[in-house]
């Protein structure tokens, strides 16, 4: 029998929301288990000075709902969820709040895994600890997964691999051209595979330290953050911030391939089919960089505890799932992020009609 869903809008997808109020302490939080069909709800908890609740509530809705296609596109056994608590993480975290956090986090029994995000860091999340142990990538803790970006960057680097044997036929990426948009933490350790397989890298950041620390070690070349999309090159890398793939930067991109580590990279779905109109090759966003995900994966998977040789051999296989998108969306002539999405969901529905 087939019962209707929620009809509220904006809700009818999400497994379960749920607010967690408490004045006295000053904690206004929302978690959002947008799916346990895979395993348990995971995603990290963002504090941040949202400007309304309405906006705290698509923030967690949205994020949500993404954590769930990236542990389902990667295979792990993990649904999508993600918490945020309303607030200056400056000026108004304090102790007390987060074990009430935690003590919230508690009560969801396991189908809520919480982790960092922007405005919690991992003295944050040892307080939260204290009341709950469903918290993942506390850095310093035996069996920590440590610094997710060099995870992130082993998998962005054999996805990039895997997306331009898909375009030029060719086995490791020496001698093509890539420009790489941002070189913050996971552009750094993404630098160090790119150079020692022979690629000619051009980068670009709006921050002087981190453009001195790649040129001074990996002695690349650097354009001003505004012309990387002129830049004539074979894979662009959008590595800094989302929306970089818009309705006026796509058409400016010489590139043939674009593969990088940011989220949400397409400004809206439209580049997506206007990137497969082009004739160039996307890796689907949160199927590339789905790396730190798997290596905090390994936290509670991982066979004996954490190995972190185990995690990034896992993680490589990045570099299969992205080829098995690219082959699927030549075969049926659609744009790679739908067909991402489309076998996400499959191997959701498919867990679920098991259950
Ligand atoms: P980061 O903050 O260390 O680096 C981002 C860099 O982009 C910074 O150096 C910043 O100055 C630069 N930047 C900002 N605006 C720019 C612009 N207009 N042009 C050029 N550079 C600009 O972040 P990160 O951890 O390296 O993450 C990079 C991207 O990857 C983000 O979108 C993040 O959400 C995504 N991501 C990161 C991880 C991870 O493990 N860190 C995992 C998955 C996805």
């Amino acid at each position: 029998m087939v019962f209707e869903k929620i009809s509220a809008p904006g809700f009818n997808d999400f497994e379960q929301v749920v607010f967690c109020n408490d004045s006295q302490l000053g904690l206004k939080a929302i978690i959002s288990l947008h799916s346990t069909v895979l395993g348990p709800a995971t995603g990290g908890c963002r504090m941040w000075n949202y400007v309304s609740e309405t906006e705290a509530l698509n923030d967690v809705l949205r994020l949500s709902k993404g954590m769930t296609y990236k542990a389902a596109i990667s295979g792990l056994e993990w649904g999508g969820g993600k918490a945020v608590i309303i607030g200056d993480p400056r000026t108004q975290k304090n102790p007390a709040m987060l074990q009430r956090y935690g003590e919230f986090v508690n009560r969801l029994n396991g189908n809520y895994i919480t982790a960092k995000d922007v405005g919690i860091g991992s003295e944050d999340l040892k307080i939260v600890k204290s009341k709950t142990p469903y918290v993942l990538g506390i850095d310093g803790e035996p069996q920590s997964s440590g610094d997710p970006s060099p995870a992130t960057a082993w998998g962005v680097y054999h996805g990039m691999r895997a997306t331009a044997q898909h375009t030029f036929k060719t086995t490791s990426l020496k001698g093509l051209k890539i420009a790489l948009q941002g070189l913050g933490s996971v552009s750094y350790y993404l630098l160090e595979h790119l150079v020692a397989d022979g690629a000619e890298v051009i980068g670009c950041d709006i921050d002087q330290t981190v453009i001195d620390r790649a040129t001074q070690k990996y002695g690349i070349e650097t354009v001003r953050p505004e012309s990387i999309y002129d830049v004539p090159c074979d894979i662009f890398s959008p590595s800094a911030l989302g929306s970089s793939i818009s309705a006026d930067t796509l058409p400016r991109i010489k590139a043939k391939v674009v593969a990088g580590a940011a989220n949400n990279q397409l400004a809206t779905p439209e580049q997506g089919y206007e990137l497969m109109q082009r004739g160039m090759t996307y890796a689907p966003d949160y199927a590339i960089n789905a790396g730190g995900l798997m290596n905090i994966y390994h936290e509670q998977h991982g066979q004996g505890g954490y190995n972190r040789k185990r995690a990034f051999e896992h993680v490589a296989q990045i570099g299969a799932t992205i080829t098995q998108i690219l082959e699927r969306a030549s075969a049926e002539n659609l744009p790679a992020h739908l067909v991402a999405d489309r076998m996400a969901e499959e191997r959701i529905a498919k867990k679920a009609a098991q259950r």
